[in-house]
């Protein structure tokens, strides 16, 4: 079966304000399945469900899978909640859903992560560093909120633009 597409910007679909889960069905395992694919083929170590069209809060993530002695190791977050936010960070971020741009963005240096597994259990992360970052801007996605919109006016300006020249170029090939 073909890997489920990217949505990418400015599609609107990565605007909206995505729904809690409220029943765990098979269509939400195999989209939590699905998705998992995605994330090592592209590669990333996030993916949340907007990215695939899905408007529903759940994500995956895999900080630390291109490190072959910790190997995969994916987490499924269904209905994510962020608390006990501490300090500030800056990383340098980038988004499957954004392509061919990085930008630094601060956020919580320290977070605590509650959510839902795919069987219904409880999660109860606390995280620093990469995957407090991660979760942040997985989180981020289904309130419809990309690391973009994180970003000075100016520069988020200036992708725009480079985006709007990259789509009209590649529009140009598919008719040329
Ligand atoms: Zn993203």
């Amino acid at each position: 079966m073909a890997l489920r597409e990217i949505v990418q910007f400015p599609d609107p679909r990565l605007k909206l304000v995505s729904k809690p889960i409220t029943q765990i069905t098979d269509e939400i395992r195999q989209l939590a399945a699905d998705m998992i694919e995605v994330m090592y083929d592209e590669p990333g170590i996030g993916l949340a469900a907007p990215q695939v069209g899905e408007s529903v809060r759940l994500f995956v993530i895999d900080t630390e899978w291109s490190d072959e002695e910790i190997g995969r190791n994916p987490k499924v977050v269904l209905n994510p909640e962020i608390s006990e936010r501490e300090g500030r960070i800056t990383w340098d971020e980038g988004c499957l859903s954004v392509p061919d741009y990085n930008a630094v963005v601060e956020r919580d240096a320290k977070i605590t992560l509650r959510g839902v597994d795919l069987d219904g259990n409880p999660i109860l992360e606390r995280a620093e560093g990469l995957r407090a970052v991660c979760i942040q801007h997985e989180v981020d996605h289904l309130d419809g909120i990309l690391f973009i919109d994180r970003i000075s006016r100016l520069k988020r300006g200036l992708y725009v633009k480079k985006r709007r020249k990259q789509l009209a170029e590649e529009a140009a090939e598919r008719q040329g």
